[in-house]
């Protein structure tokens, strides 16, 4: 890629998590027996008259101030014209002319540098329902068709995939931390559209884009847009001209296809929609949500980056769920906040990763009072750090207390000297020439002799107590 650069722009689709739908009272709900949530308003049935969803606007308008947005105080609902089988009214309520919010920006980091992002736009709009294909026919199920969504449309500011990638973390958890978002990918709560395109390196005016449709992992949105700029590279290599199209990519194959052509704006026919009244927000209102956002997830990682002593890329896995951030943060209140930080890091994580589930409290049974006391019986030195490591699975899909567990399976450290001393005596005797040689002076064995007592113990001699007694026998 020396010759050229990559410029990517997303259009991030998130659903907000009202009870209710957009224009209607439809319970908001995913995953109900189809058709089930469905009234003449979502059906589009005509004559049926939406009414805007109070909870959704005051949702989008705290999107729109953690993203930098100036708030419209007035926006304008329009009807977004196109024919499609899961639309049964024929338009879309968006937002066009007049959206909700505009001019925004969210800071990114990439390989420890930080990058400002721009924000075009954000707006509310209406969800489809869904198409379902059988082998012999297809049918609709309307129960998605007026969830409440805003739509975020980023400035052509990526570089590459990892700041897409990075940016759509970084919009992830500002939604999921305000707490407007499920944040369930899996189930297209958050979901987006790539727009990519490619132009000699040091060019300044746009190169023809593509836009590859609903990529749903962080792991597919990288591995779509890596493919699709080295597609567009091959193409003028060759020589060719890329065409602005909507493609879609293929996850098992790796590659992205040619799915129709692009519409423009003037395809939809756009107008007000003449059924809803302009949205308007009062000063009032403005003040109030204002002060309803929360610590976002930059500002936390700050803290817990201060508080651990940890590099910010590790502190980073902290604070990527709102959950876990809280969890850690509860247990760093009760101990080591550094120690807790490295359970989380090291074996929670492994453990999630070991079971493909997210890094998040929920999936586990242990406490975050569970996980300070693990920290604390390790540094008061009842268990060592390796026998913390070895439990730390069963303490969490069980949820018992550390002490509890380590009482009952008899793992407590062994400080007594006159417990260990059969041991030492064990292994000196099993081992005769090495204890000479040490008596000698080769101190290097001191570790030979410490290993293997551990050994004998299982892990849960005192390592400190270990060492007095080889020195008061073999006298080195
Ligand atoms: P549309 O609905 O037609 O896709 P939008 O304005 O909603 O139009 O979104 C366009 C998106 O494409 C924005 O995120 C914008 O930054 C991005 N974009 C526009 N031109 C280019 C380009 N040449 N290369 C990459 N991204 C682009
Ligand atoms: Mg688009
Ligand atoms: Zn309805």
């Amino acid at each position: 890629m020396s010759a050229y650069e990559a410029v990517i722009g997303l259009e991030v689709h998130v659903q907000l998590k009202t009870a209710s739908k957009l224009f209607c009272s439809c319970p908001n709900h995913f995953g109900a027996e189809p058709n089930t949530h469905v009234c003449e308003v979502c059906a589009g049935l005509p004559g049926a008259l939406p009414l805007p969803n109070h909870q959704a606007i005051h949702y989008a308008v705290l999107v729109g101030l953690a993203t930098n947005c100036q708030i419209n105080q007035r926006s304008v609902f329009a009807r977004k014209n196109y024919f499609y089988p899961d639309l049964p009214s024929g338009y879309q309520i968006s937002q066009f002319d007049l959206p909700l919010c505009e001019h925004g920006k969210i800071t990114i980091s990439v390989g420890g540098h930080d990058k400002d992002i721009g924000i075009t736009r954000i707006h509310m709009e209406n969800d489809a329902g869904k198409n379902i294909h059988g082998d012999n026919a297809s049918s609709v199920d309307l129960n998605r068709a007026g969830t409440p969504l805003v739509e975020i449309v980023s400035e052509p500011d990526m570089r590459s995939a990892e700041e897409a990638v990075s940016y759509l973390k970084t919009l992830y958890g500002i939604v999921t931390y305000l707490g407007v978002c499920d944040g369930n990918m899996e189930e297209g709560s958050f979901r987006c559209d790539a727009n990519v395109s490619i132009r000699p390196a040091g060019s300044t005016t746009l190169g023809t884009r593509t836009e590859l449709k609903n990529v749903n992992s962080f792991r597919n949105v990288q591995r779509a847009i890596e493919v699709e700029i080295a597609r567009q590279q091959d193409l003028l290599e060759d020589g060719e001209c890329v065409v602005q199209e909507t493609r879609l990519y293929d996850a098992e194959r790796n590659i992205t296809q040619a799915m129709r052509s692009k519409e423009e704006a003037h395809d939809y026919r756009y107008f007000p929609d003449p059924d809803l009244l302009p949205v308007t927000i009062s000063d009032r209102e403005m003040e109030a949500w204002r002060q309803e956002i929360p610590e976002l997830p930059k500002a936390r990682l700050a803290r817990f980056v201060t508080l651990t002593g940890l590099p910010e890329p590790e502190a980073e896995i902290l604070v990527q769920n709102k959950d876990l951030a809280d969890f850690f943060e509860e247990a760093a209140g009760l101990a080591n906040a550094r120690k807790v930080a490295n359970f989380i890091i090291g074996p929670m994580s492994r453990e999630a990763n070991a079971q493909g589930l997210a890094l998040t409290p929920h999936n586990w049974s242990m406490t975050a009072a569970n996980l300070a006391e693990l920290v604390n019986v390790v540094d008061k030195g009842s268990i060592s750090n390796k026998i913390a490591n070895d439990i730390f699975g069963d303490l969490l899909r069980t949820g018992e207390s550390p002490q509890s567990y380590i009482e009952s399976h008899k793992l407590a450290q062994i400080s007594d000297a006159s417990a260990l001393e059969g041991l030492v005596d064990e292994v000196i005797k099993a081992n005769p020439k090495e204890a000479e040689a040490l008596s000698a002076g080769k101190t290097k064995l001191v570790g030979f002799f410490v290993g293997q007592i551990m050994r004998a113990s299982k892990g849960k001699a005192n390592p400190a107590l270990v060492n007095d007694l080889l020195k008061q026998k073999l006298k080195f």
